[in-house]
């Protein structure tokens, strides 16, 4: 499933992709639904001039003067710029530009969501959605606060996306073991220099994924069909059973909130 990082690249991917001054001539559904129904507003008004692309958690969001159009790539879903179609199974949503291009959604698995919105604060995807890790003007303080004031464990609130958008299971795993912060304990009773640690590790690893281009695990590729790299820097995701890099102790599994967590018992007490 794609996470911050690899929704981030599709983004970067898609906006050197966005010729200057072009404009969508108008968007064709090949279904007649993802995870939610496809279909155009009643009033829209084509050519639409989309003034910029934007990443907001795991959402893609191409706004336009009076809305905007949001993705989501749901488990399996890829954007992909052609010249002309070269029509493949599982294609949903055909973007076609002026200048020629056309930017096509596949989606096997249909989890992803392709909607049109108006207003960010209401829209009932993205109203409820915490900060994002690597914006620069990121609340520390808040964000400690939201940790601290809460009974449940570490993990599950860091993949809380009310608390902090983007940090889904992989990249929980990760930060927490460089932080050396076993993801059962509850938040409350970690340092706060601890949890500084963490948040830190966090956005270190996003932004490392982001220059790997992704963690490929099952079916990520970016705009041009390339797999991501960063998977092969994981310490303790996916490996189970195997020695841990820095202590040797073997890295256990355990399946918490419905999630697997992978983690060393001896650095991470
Ligand atoms: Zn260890």
């Amino acid at each position: 499933m794609p996470e911050l990082p690899e929704v981030e690249i599709v983004k970067l991917n898609l906006e050197q992709a966005l010729e200057p001054g072009d404009e969508v001539e108008n968007i064709e559904f090949l279904s007649s639904k993802l995870r939610t129904q496809l279909c155009l507003p009643k009033d829209i008004r084509w050519p639409l001039s989309i003034n910029k692309l934007e990443r907001r958690s795991k959402y893609i969001l191409l706004h336009f003067s009076g809305g905007f159009l949001l993705s989501h790539l749901g488990m399996t879903g890829s954007w992909r710029v052609e010249k002309k179609i070269k029509a493949q199974k599982h294609d949903h949503v055909i973007i076609r530009w002026k200048k020629g291009n056309f930017w096509i959604y596949n989606d096997p698995r249909r989890f992803g969501v392709f909607e049109f919105g108006v207003n960010t604060l209401t829209n009932k995807w993205l109203a409820k959605l915490g900060p994002e890790p690597l914006d620069k003007d990121f609340d520390t303080a808040a964000f400690l606060q939201s940790l601290k004031s809460s009974q449940r464990s570490i993990k599950v609130l860091l993949m809380d996306a009310k608390v902090i958008v983007g940090v889904g299971n992989i990249y929980a795993c990760e930060a927490l073991f460089r932080a050396k912060i076993n993801p059962f304990v509850k938040a409350r009773g970690l340092s706060s220099k601890k949890l500084e640690l963490l948040l830190s590790s966090v956005k270190d690893i996003l932004q490392t994924a982001i220059k790997k281009g992704g963690s490929t695990i099952d079916s990520f590729k970016n705009v041009s069909g390339e797999k991501g790299a960063y998977q092969k820097q994981h310490l303790v995701y996916g490996r189970e059973g195997e020695k841990c890099v820095i202590c040797s102790q073997v890295i256990r599994r355990k399946v918490q909130v419905g999630r697997s967590t992978f983690w060393c018992p001896r650095c991470q007490k």
